[in-house]
């Protein structure tokens, strides 16, 4: 390779990385906005029984349409909170659209199964996480029963025994604690039973895969009958497919998460799975 190629593709690179860069700024920037301006909202997904496909719960996402940017996917800006301290403020604007939205539903009659909350890892990591967490779910009125509380495997290699003693508090007063993304963190097998966990999610990719790969299909397979073998219950995530339930309800997986059913939904959508009490 001559040098002027070689400083071509430098050159390349610097402007791809600094295109990244200015996306993260500008990012930055606009969410810190986006959090005083109530550009931030809330939308529901079903969680279903496979046995009899009623409805075990919602996982409450947070979305974010800006007037500047359009619609930015949390899959970029929650990562970005997480790094730039913003997190917390992104986890109590979820938690104020929860709580309300619960009780509005309440208030109309409506018979509400438990909302799952995704926490951040910084309510994990940190050593007063959980008593804090508490303090503010006290402050939105939200009960252990009102919430199933996710968290990823990635929180779990940083502060290993911090983490566990969080989720011990979290446990101990009554909240459900799900393990979220199971299969694409650093997470060992040991975590399912001295974490105080009492649900599995599957992450998607593996979900995906489960019809037009073996391995993929056996690994699934193992998962839930070895979760269901220490009593966790089980939930796939990213059902697209009949093909893809009638496996895993063969497999005898408890739940199910996907477009097979619903995408992620406004209130007044996600309201017409709701029963009245
Ligand atoms: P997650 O907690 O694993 O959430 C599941 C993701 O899978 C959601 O993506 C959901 O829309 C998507 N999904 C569900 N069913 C299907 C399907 O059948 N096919 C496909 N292709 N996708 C499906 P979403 O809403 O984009 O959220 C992405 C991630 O962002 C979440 O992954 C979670 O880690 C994070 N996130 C979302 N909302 C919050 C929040 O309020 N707080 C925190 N800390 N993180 C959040
Ligand atoms: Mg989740
Ligand atoms: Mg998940
Ligand atoms: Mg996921």
């Amino acid at each position: 390779r001559s040098k002027s190629s070689r400083r071509g593709s430098i050159t390349v690179y610097e402007e791809s990385m600094a295109k990244i860069s200015a996306r993260f700024e500008t990012v930055r920037n606009e969410l810190h906005h986006a959090i005083e301006r109530n550009e931030l909202f809330v939308v529901f997904q079903p969680l279903m029984e496979i046995s009899n496909s009623g409805v075990a719960g919602f996982e409450a996402l947070v979305r974010w349409d800006s007037p500047r940017l359009g619609s930015v996917s949390p899959v970029e800006f929650i990562p970005l909170a997480e790094k730039t301290g913003l997190i917390d403020a992104v986890s109590t604007v979820v938690l104020k659209h929860i709580s309300s939205q619960i009780r509005d539903w309440k208030r109309r009659g409506y018979c509400v199964p438990p909302i799952s909350f995704n926490l951040s890892p910084s309510t994990l990591e940190n050593v007063d996480g959980a008593e804090k967490f508490l303090i503010q779910l006290e402050t939105y009125g939200l009960c252990p029963g009102d919430l199933v509380l996710e968290f990823t495997e990635t929180a779990v290699i940083h502060n290993e025994e911090v983490v566990a003693e969080n989720i011990r508090v979290l446990a101990r007063h009554g909240f459900r604690i799900a393990l979220d993304d199971f299969g694409t963190g650093y997470s060992s097998l040991e975590n399912l039973y001295k974490l105080h966990i009492s649900k599995l999610k599957i992450d998607k990719s593996f979900v995906f895969k489960i019809k037009g790969s073996v391995k993929h299909a056996n690994i699934v397979r193992g998962l839930i009958s070895m979760a269901r073998s220490i009593d966790l219950n089980v939930i796939a995530e990213g059902v697209e497919s009949e093909d893809q339930l009638e496996m895993l309800r063969e497999w005898g997986c408890d739940m199910a998460q996907g477009y097979i059913f619903a995408k992620p939904m406004l209130p007044a959508d996600a309201e017409r799975y709701l029963e009245a009490a």
